[in-house]
């Protein structure tokens, strides 16, 4: 027994022993707190059962019968639809499943069922497509009614099993939980105590409260990670001494000299920004969100000359070597007639001439240095660093941001994301920051044509274009979801690796052209070659994986085949299409795609549709969550417990309002705020590298 009652093992909720303490060790929950904090991953809803006779459309409602008929049907194309009759005391109801065949074995005649959901009228019958299923007597005997709650299980872990032991968990343990929010605050945002919160959403006795439960602990973990944010946004504002980098009307003309174009409204307004942020005295942690060629590079340019003018070094980092070195090209090019001493650090380098390099940026010699960001963190002493901008980093996380800070002097950070992130996603992942968006492109900019493909004989008209196009002179990406075959589960995957596809290309259907591999499991020389060759025009067609995602930048491809497009986020194929829009041609992007499933047509037609990529993003980020849209699975990343940041997009705004106004206020460092400040920092410190007294 520990002090803290919620510390204990789960074993002392009752009827649970060692044998089902180990089926929820399965589950990761350990304590009693973990318990508690498994929250019902949804509820049903039963509280409006009807008879079929007074069903209406449009509601949530509950039919109950018992089931008399099962049959399957296949349709075309190897779809199927599944069907099962409910007899509701001699008035009938249906409910049907399309493409999943699995519902024939699970209903059996005779069985008991609720099925819930939004019924429609189709041939005289009332139809439940893909309802909820609750079956009476093998699920739950007391749950016919009321709101049901479904938790994740793990084998040898029934439903009701699992709801019995969250009724004792509740009764026995929720009085002990501890609430951390003043009651004043509480009240001013109509929030339960954290026990009644716990009692509702484990016990609730209609939808109210349940949401009302939810809402109580979902706010929690979204309060105290907003809180987390903005301390450590206060820290910055006052630890940091940063140099002042004032600019001026010629160092402004100057800079816009390099660049044979006028800067768009939204690369005006970015520059604005940061040369305030830059001669304010405080560090800038600002982020510059733009679509792919919005022309970030231009921004970028102008902070570090900036910094360059008035006396300080700057460095720029790369997520990947590739993309170190095309930076350097590109600023190399805008700097040639420039003074500004300029290196390229990257793991290419020989061990003489890295050493040389180091030296140089010790010394202050070197005035702008790219490379890679690991290359940069370790071992590399600068003179008197002004600005570091770091680009893709949401490729990184929310921790390495810190890296920076602190010391007597921080440089000004401007972190860069291609990636257009959805809102409830930035004031996570980039909650501290200030955030700068670029919301329009260069002018003249084409719209790539994008068509989604299906069936062999749309595969052959678009090779058939491709050739012409690359017979005219122009060049094509392949992309291919998979590297190797060997890795491959089935005839499908094998047929779209990327290893296959160039090896069918070469002698099928592009045998006349030049065609060549880049792969994320190639060692680094033979990447970099790959990409050379394909952008000095010696190859003409590149298969690669998604290497080729970010960055970089081949004005002559303006073609782009990207097999089992389905496999693919949204942001992730924009990103990709990103690639061919560079140059003067017209881009064409061919979508394959012969999935059917309702979820990968929506998607790869969404890609037709738009070529907005905040749109996009804002799709994808409902469609498959955030880790698709940061390009990254960490979900290390997103150190919350319980909310979800799809779902729970309004309450995550409310939280941040409510937390930035605590800290900035002062309210948060008085006494009644202590219990959760300690919660707080127990909770992120380590993570977000916070400082010990907040
Ligand atoms: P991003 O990094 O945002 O994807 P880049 O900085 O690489 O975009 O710019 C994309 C292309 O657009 C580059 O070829 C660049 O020279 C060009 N470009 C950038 N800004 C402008 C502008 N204001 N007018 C015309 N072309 C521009
Ligand atoms: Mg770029």
């Amino acid at each position: 027994m520990t002090d803290d009652p919620l510390q204990n093992s789960v074993q002392f909720v009752q009827g649970v022993g060692p044998q089902r303490a180990e089926l929820l060790e399965r589950l990761e929950l350990r304590t009693v707190d973990d318990l508690l904090c498994h929250l019902p991953r949804d509820v049903l809803d039963l509280t409006d059962v009807r008879p079929p006779s007074k069903l209406e459309e449009g509601l949530v409602q509950t039919v109950k019968g018992t089931v008399v008929d099962v049959d399957g049907r296949r349709l075309s194309g190897g779809r199927s639809v599944s069907a099962v009759l409910l007899d509701c005391d001699g008035e009938y109801a249906r409910g049907s499943w399309f493409n999943q065949t699995w519902v024939q074995q699970k209903f059996q005649h005779g069985q008991h069922v609720l099925f819930s959901g939004k019924p429609k009228r189709k041939s005289g019958r009332w139809e439940f497509s893909h309802p909820r299923v609750q079956w009476l007597e093998t699920d739950d005997g007391e749950a016919h009614a009321g709101i049901i709650t479904r938790y994740g299980l793990t084998e040898g872990l029934k439903m009701y099993q699992m709801r019995r032991l969250m009724r004792h968990t509740v009764e026995q343990f929720a009085e002990f939980v501890p609430d951390q929010l003043p009651a004043a605050f509480r009240e001013q945002h109509q929030l339960l105590t954290r026990p009644d919160a716990f009692r509702q959403v484990h016990l609730p006795a209609d939808m109210d409260e349940y949401r009302a439960g939810r809402r109580r602990l979902i706010y929690d973990d979204l309060l105290e990670f907003q809180l987390a944010l903005a301390i450590r946004r206060r820290a910055w504002k006052r630890q940091d001494v940063a140099p002042v980098l004032k600019t001026s009307v010629k160092i402004d003309a100057r800079i816009r000299r390099l660049f044979p174009f006028e800067f768009t409204a939204g690369q005006d307004q970015a520059v604005r920004a940061i040369a305030d942020d830059l001669a304010s005295g405080q560090a800038m942690h600002r982020l510059l969100q733009a679509d792919v060629g919005a022309g970030k590079t231009v921004v970028a340019v102008y902070a570090m000359l900036v910094a360059i003018a008035a006396g300080y070094q700057v460095a720029l980092m790369a997520p990947t070597e590739v993309l170190a070195v095309q930076h350097w090209e590109t600023i190399d090019a805008a700097l040639a007639h420039s003074r500004v001493k300029r290196v390229l650090l990257t793991g290419q380098l020989t061990a003489a001439a890295r050493k040389q390099t180091l030296a140089d940026i010790k010394s202050g010699e070197a005035q702008l240095v790219i490379g890679t960001q690991a290359v940069i963190q370790k071992d590399v002493e600068f003179q008197r660093l002004g600005v570091v901008v770091i680009d893709e980093q949401h490729k990184f996380g929310v921790a390495q941001r810190s890296r920076f800070s602190g010391g007597e002097s921080s440089p000004h950070v401007l972190v860069m994301t291609a990636t257009p992130i959805p809102r409830s996603l930035c004031l996570t992942q980039f909650g501290d920051l200030d955030i700068t968006a670029i919301r329009d492109l260069p002018p003249g900019r084409q719209r790539v044509v994008t068509s989604r493909i299906t069936g062999q004989a749309g595969r052959n008209r678009a090779w058939k274009f491709v050739r012409e196009q690359v017979q005219a002179g122009r060049q094509a990406f392949v992309v291919c979801p998979r590297v190797v075959a060997d890795e491959a589960e089935s005839a499908d995957e094998l047929a779209a690796s990327a290893e296959t596809v160039h090896q069918q290309l070469s002698t099928g259907e592009l045998k006349e052209f030049r065609v060549d591999l880049v792969h994320g499991q190639m060692d680094r020389d033979r990447k970099l070659a790959a990409m050379e060759k394909f952008r000095d025009g010696e190859t003409q067609v590149l298969v690669a994986t998604t290497v080729v995602e970010v960055g970089v930048d081949v004005p002559n491809a303006t073609l782009m085949v990207i097999y089992q497009a389905e496999r693919f986020g949204l942001s992730q194929l924009h990103q990709l299409r990103g690639r061919i829009t560079r140059g003067r041609f017209q881009g064409y992007c061919f979508l394959f795609s012969d999935s059917d499933a309702p979820d990968a047509v929506k998607r790869v037609s969404a890609m037709e549709e738009t070529a907005d990529g905040f749109k996009i993003a804002e799709a994808d980020f409902e469609l498959r969550g955030p880790g698709d849209v940061l390009g990254t699975r960490q979900h290390g990343d997103m150190p919350l417990r319980v909310a979800d940041l799809i779902r729970d997009n309004d309450v995550l705004e409310e939280a941040r309002k409510a937390a930035f106004e605590l800290v900035e206020s002062g309210q948060f460092d008085q006494p009644d705020f202590a219990p959760l400040k300690i919660q707080v920092l127990e909770r992120f410190r380590q993570l977000m590298d916070l400082p010990q007294s907040g």
